[in-house]
């Protein structure tokens, strides 16, 4: 089968190439990939890839969605169903996974990181990773849902729930993972509040009715402030670091929280402790989600709740062209991978 493989650490160690099929165990199902999506992940594996048990050559891509080829018996799934791959494999029978808490399984292995991953003609999966879609779902949209919109969906949803008239600030909305926060934010009837910069992303955060503040020609704290009466934000979504790190603290209300996924521009700001106790502010770090999100995100989405924003289509050899689209700054949403 084709496959885009990571034969070494550079722009130049990805290529699509030939690859033996996948063996499939007992109780898992090979699934014809349809699509998937770039994700931060696919950078940091083929750039470093530190902390993170693999091998290379390895199958680079983390979600996606599928038709199923081959199905075990037993199960409803039959060969042509659409699926949606949860972008982890875990055992389903350790304490962590009967409590559902699928991503801390001892055994979980993500999808293009510990195992080989979706960007391929054909991915083997545990049945219980998949979820089901209905006939005539979006495929496109579903193909972006896996990692980005499960991310957003835990850090609006998870720890700091966001209900009703609380202020939420998306720091750089225009990323995947903060452009899904800010959409489910405002299906949890919170005010938006969104940081990006280019006139483009201006217009479209302003035309879909949300409070923008072009964090190149303003202070961000001083802005929030500002619209907020001085109160501040009760939640900042903030995958930048420590470009933003610093902002995102003075921005929030007293008993604020910061949520975090991601440290795009580097892991070591300043903490703020006496801001953190004086505030009383809380700091909550955020990777993916369980299954239950997984299915509660997907039919959120199949019930017309949100309609995920494709910045870009690419083909699968067309992947490293996609890679670097990801730090484009005029992207805005996700950046998807058309495989058949
Ligand atoms: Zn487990």
């Amino acid at each position: 089968m084709k496959a885009v493989v990571l034969e070494e650490r550079a722009s130049h160690g990805v290529s699509l190439r030939d690859m033996p099929d996948p063996v499939i165990p007992d109780g898992w199902t090979k699934v014809r990939m349809l699509a998937a999506s770039i994700n931060r992940v696919d950078l940091y594996m083929r750039d470093s890839g530190v902390g993170i048990t693999h091998e290379l050559p390895l199958i680079m891509g983390v979600d996606g969605v599928g038709e199923i080829a081959e199905a075990p018996q037993g199960t409803d799934l039959t060969p042509g169903d659409h699926v949606i791959l949860y972008p982890y494999e875990f055992c389903g029978t350790c304490r962590h996974c009967l409590a559902g808490d699928q991503p801390l399984c001892r055994f979980a292995r993500i999808l293009g990181e510990h195992r080989h991953g979706t960007f391929a003609e054909y991915v083997a999966m545990p049945v219980r990773s998949l979820v089901k879609l209905k006939t005539g779902s979006r495929l496109d949209q579903a193909a972006v849902l896996g990692v980005a919109y499960l991310t957003a969906w835990r850090m609006i949803f998870g720890k700091v729930p966001v209900s009703p008239g609380r202020i939420v600030l998306i720091q750089g909305a225009g990323g995947g993972v903060s452009y899904a926060a800010m959409q489910l934010a405002r299906i949890a009837g919170a005010r938006v509040i969104v940081t990006t910069t280019g006139e483009k992303k201006l217009a479209h955060f302003h035309a879909l009715g949300t409070e923008v503040i072009d964090y190149r020609n303003n202070d961000v704290p001083k802005a929030v402030f500002s619209l907020t009466e001085g109160e501040g934000v009760d939640l900042v979504v903030d995958n930048i670091g420590e470009q933003t790190w610093g902002a995102s603290l003075r921005s929030l209300a007293r008993g604020g929280s910061l949520v975090t996924c991601g440290a795009t521009t580097g892991a070591h700001p300043s903490a703020e402790i006496q801001r953190l106790f004086v505030r009383q502010l809380s700091v909550h770090g955020s990777t993916m989600g369980n299954m239950e999100e997984f299915r509660q995100l997907v039919s959120t989405w199949q019930a017309g709740g949100f309609v995920p924003l494709i910045d870009s289509i690419f083909s699968l050899g067309e992947v490293p062209a996609a890679l670097a689209r990801l730090n484009d700054p005029s992207r805005m949403g996700k950046i998807l991978i058309r495989i058949a």
